[in-house]
């Protein structure tokens, strides 16, 4: 074996890169609390470098996925699957919350002898048809500048379709340009996401040095948080993977696999957005999901599929209420559960996006929205945990729509090649 193929054989594959980069971050954050500075920016940079191909990303890889789908009944087709699959998973992520909290009963008799300041918090004052409304962008310029993912997919899917309509010749040249800029933007991804590792080392560095009291806030919401945790795990070990392997016929393992580079990158950066690059890149080149569906399902799903913030909604909701010993109707948990639904779709993919819509949520339910105040101290971590969640049910989706348009997956291809080999 000469030299080069023996340093290709012994390279760490990069989720075990990045997970050695996320372990020394802990240990970084933990030890030198005071001298984060010194490997923040390296944290800085890589968001940074993941935020400035966002736009270009979303608006490229739509437009070539819509105008590649050719006609208005596949791009019809695949909008109602899409939909139908990401609001399906959502309730029962909600559903999963709601009975969660209703047994574990986190706020009830809990005394916690704190409660931040609600001026000081980020409220929204947003109703809900003020978040349809803006769904449209007003100037897409703005919304490109602005990384405002639902106007930047929105004026792309309709691009896209326009450019299926024109005629053959410019319709050719309009979707080899969008292909060329998609691959151009891919191959950036492509650099950026090398250095993720580092990258995370600094975000994580940083998150650990700031939680200073850990224990302190265990004591008094640790129940509250282990029954987020519960909820979430429950979602993304039990109900994803059931819906992988006999919805999909996919091997969760195999599939989770596929995904690691994503999933470390959603925990760290807590911002779904932010890990769509990575989403795409191992979707369509580990999973081996087309571009056509990646390029629709994924940056639809960064914006409006939040399994993970569905169900953090529901529980924090209802996790006020106890604690204000206010005793909510089924008819108003009802209404809760649709509410944590739009909350969801309408949080934007970045950090603590999920903490800010819980204010709807609360002001639906007639809850005092000081309630907020009692859970921020621990947003943190929680949204970490369920950002990746958010990026798993959004790959899940992926993998499960590309199998339902008659797509054959790597992660299948591998298995069934074992499965000869055994034979
Ligand atoms: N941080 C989450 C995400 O980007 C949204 C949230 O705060 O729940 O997916």
């Amino acid at each position: 074996m000469n030299q080069r193929a023996a340093k290709k054989k012994f390279r760490l594959p990069l989720w075990a890169q990045i997970l050695i980069g996320l372990t020394l971050g802990v240990i970084y954050g933990s030890l030198f609390k005071n001298q984060v500075h010194y490997v923040g920016w390296l944290g800085q940079i890589f968001m940074r470098g993941l935020k400035m191909i966002i736009a270009p990303l979303i608006l490229t890889s739509i437009i070539s996925g819509v105008a590649g789908l050719g006609d208005s009944k596949s791009l019809g087709r695949l909008t109602l699957k899409t939909f139908t699959y990401y609001i399906l998973s959502s309730l029962a992520a909600i559903i999963t919350g709601l009975f969660m909290v209703n047994m574990i009963k986190p706020g009830v008799g809990a005394k916690l002898g704190f409660s931040e300041n609600v001026a000081n918090l980020p409220v929204t004052k947003k109703s809900v048809t003020e978040l349809v409304v803006q769904i449209v962008p007003d100037n897409i310029f703005r919304a490109l500048a602005d990384n405002n993912m639902l106007q930047v997919i929105f004026f792309a899917i309709l691009l896209g379709f326009f450019i299926t309509q024109l005629k053959e010749d410019q319709k050719q040249l309009l979707i080899k340009l969008f292909d060329a800029l998609f691959d151009a933007i891919m191959k950036l991804t492509h650099f950026i996401i090398m250095f993720a590792p580092l990258g995370v080392f600094g975000l994580v560095s940083v998150v650990v040095s700031k939680q200073s009291s850990l224990g302190h806030l265990f004591a008094s919401l640790g129940i509250y948080m282990l029954t987020v945790i519960a909820a979430l795990l429950f979602h993304a070990l039990i109900t994803l993977p059931l819906t992988l392997r006999f919805i999909g016929g996919i091997n969760p393992i195999a599939h989770a696999k596929a995904m690691g580079d994503a999933l470390l990158t959603a925990f760290s950066t807590a911002s779904s957005g932010a890990t769509l690059p990575l989403t795409m890149d191992c979707i369509m080149n580990k999973s081996g999901v087309s571009e056509k569906i990646a390029s629709f399902t994924l940056p639809l799903g960064a914006t409006v599929n939040m399994d993970g913030t569905a169900l953090y909604e529901m529980v924090a909701a209802m996790f006020i209420a106890q604690v204000y010993g206010i005793h909510l109707t089924f008819m108003q948990q009802f209404v809760a559960v649709f509410t944590a639904l739009l909350a969801s779709i309408g949080a934007a993919a970045i950090p603590m996006a999920g903490l800010i819509m819980i204010t709807i949520v609360l002001s639906v339910l007639g809850l005092p929205l000081e309630g907020i105040g009692l859970i921020i101290a621990v947003d943190q971590i929680l949204d970490m945990l369920r950002t990746t969640v958010n990026v798993w049910s959004d790959s899940t989706a992926a993998v499960i729509i590309a199998r339902s348009e008659g797509e054959k997956l790597k992660v299948e291809a591998k298995r069934a090649k074992q499965k000869a080999q055994k034979l």
